[in-house]
């Protein structure tokens, strides 16, 4: 298992090196790839090379066998530095669940040619239009025949699958009404994207709100061999849990990033803007909202580093990974909202990059968990009051 055994000084310097390389593609890049849809290829690719996305694959796989709290440095810097961390942060985190729950072989096959940079392991497949946030009721079926997998289904919202080589896709193995939990029956998979586009597998790229390169995907009689089957049948719902709260506190740096990039940028502008011939940070209603967040974003980031050395320390976090990822992802939407509110009008000019900044820390509050469904999950897991749902 990953462990963090950094110390403050040598994460600085983690975080140091992320700034260096980011700092090589500028905001500009960015929003030139937001007006085009185009994805940051050169980017990711550095990023892996480097070894700053691989760092929680083992060292004897060829990664740097650090913990999330050193992930989380990454992902922090490469959000505050102004990047969009959503094309490539899945290369970090689907890669546990090939550690977690892949065979010998398995692991040996992909884990050393994703730390080397040579394969992408950048997609997952959860997400269906019919079922939602409803996991364990997906549609989706992959019914053995012989020595491989037959899938047939839909999915909704898959992200940087054409710039991905592999696809962790979740498939129903047993129908729900034949198994006694509603979690049993449900099988990972691990698909080769490139195979399977055209012979069973169609991918069509959903317009959103942000450049996220998410895609909805058709499966009609798609054969996936046997020995792709990621953990054992049926119990599939396990590997992607097990994936989820690395993921939650990566995506909750993810968010401390975003809110500390956007108090650089508003107290930078309210410290230099003049109207009415002083500086508008001046004014106690322009500065006090700023100080605000920086105490929300400081308090998140303390949630986020308690959640992380729990999880390196191979302890139960669901409950802080949970609040992490609502509490960084609440206070980083409200330091966009007062960054775009302290640059007034010219929050709106794209060159200053802040509106799409802040279209794309919006997402965190409903991928890849939606807030009511972690409030949810404090009031029933951890305060023990009755389910829900
Ligand atoms: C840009 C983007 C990228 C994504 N990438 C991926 C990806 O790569 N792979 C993948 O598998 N998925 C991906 N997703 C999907 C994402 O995980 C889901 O959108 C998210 O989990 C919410 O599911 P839903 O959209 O079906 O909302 P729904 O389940 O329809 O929920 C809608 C709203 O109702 C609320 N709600 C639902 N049920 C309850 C309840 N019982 N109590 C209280 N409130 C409730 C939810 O909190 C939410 O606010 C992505 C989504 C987006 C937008």
């Amino acid at each position: 298992m990953p462990n963090s055994t950094s110390s403050p000084e040598q994460i600085n310097e983690i975080r140091q090196s992320v700034k260096q390389l980011c700092a090589q593609y500028g905001e500009d890049y960015w929003l030139e790839l937001d007006r085009t849809n185009g994805f940051p290829t050169e980017f990711v690719q550095e990023l892996t090379t480097s070894g700053f996305l691989t760092v929680l694959i083992p060292e004897e796989y060829g990664g740097a066998g650090l913990g999330v709290l050193e992930g989380a440095a990454v992902m922090e810097e490469v959000c505050r530095a102004g990047a969009h961390a959503g094309a490539c942060h899945a290369q970090m985190y689907v890669m546990g669940s090939v550690l977690r729950h892949g065979s010998e072989a398995q692991k040996k096959r992909y884990l050393p040619p994703i730390a080397a940079g040579e394969l992408r392991l950048q997609s997952f497949g959860v997400t269906e239009p019919t079922t939602g946030t409803d996991t364990t009721s997906l549609k989706t079926t992959a019914q053995k025949r012989g020595d491989v997998y037959v899938v047939n289904g839909q999915k909704v919202w898959i992200s940087r699958i054409q710039h991905s080589d592999l696809m962790v896709l979740l498939a129903r193995t047993t129908p729900r009404d034949q198994v006694q939990r509603k979690t049993e029956g449900l099988s990972a998979f691990i698909v080769d994207v490139k195979a399977a586009e055209g012979n069973g597998l169609t991918i069509q790229p959903i317009e959103s709100m942000i450049n996220h390169h998410s895609c909805e995907l058709f499966f009609d009689n798609l054969e996936v061999p046997a020995d792709q089957l990621l953990g054992e049948e049926g119990k599939g719902f396990k590997v992607i849990l097990d994936g989820m709260n690395a993921e939650r506190i990566l995506i909750a740096s993810e968010c401390v990033g975003d809110g500390r990039y956007f108090i650089d940028k508003a107290t930078a502008y309210a410290s230099d803007r003049t109207v009415f011939d002083r500086p508008i940070g001046q004014n106690q209603g322009v500065q006090f909202p700023i100080a605000r967040c920086y105490a929300e974003v400081e308090a998140a980031s303390l949630m986020v580093e308690k959640a992380a050395r729990l999880f390196d320390a191979g302890e139960d976090c669901a409950a802080e990974a949970n609040m992490a990822k609502m509490l960084a992802s609440e206070a980083s939407w409200h330091a966009g909202d007062v960054c775009m509110q302290t640059h007034g009008g010219f929050a709106f000019a794209k060159e200053y990059h802040i509106e799409r900044k802040f279209r794309e820390t919006r997402l965190y509050q409903i991928a890849p968990i939606s807030t009511n469904l972690i409030l949810s999950y404090i009031g029933e897991h951890v305060l023990k009051m009755p389910r829900s749902f």
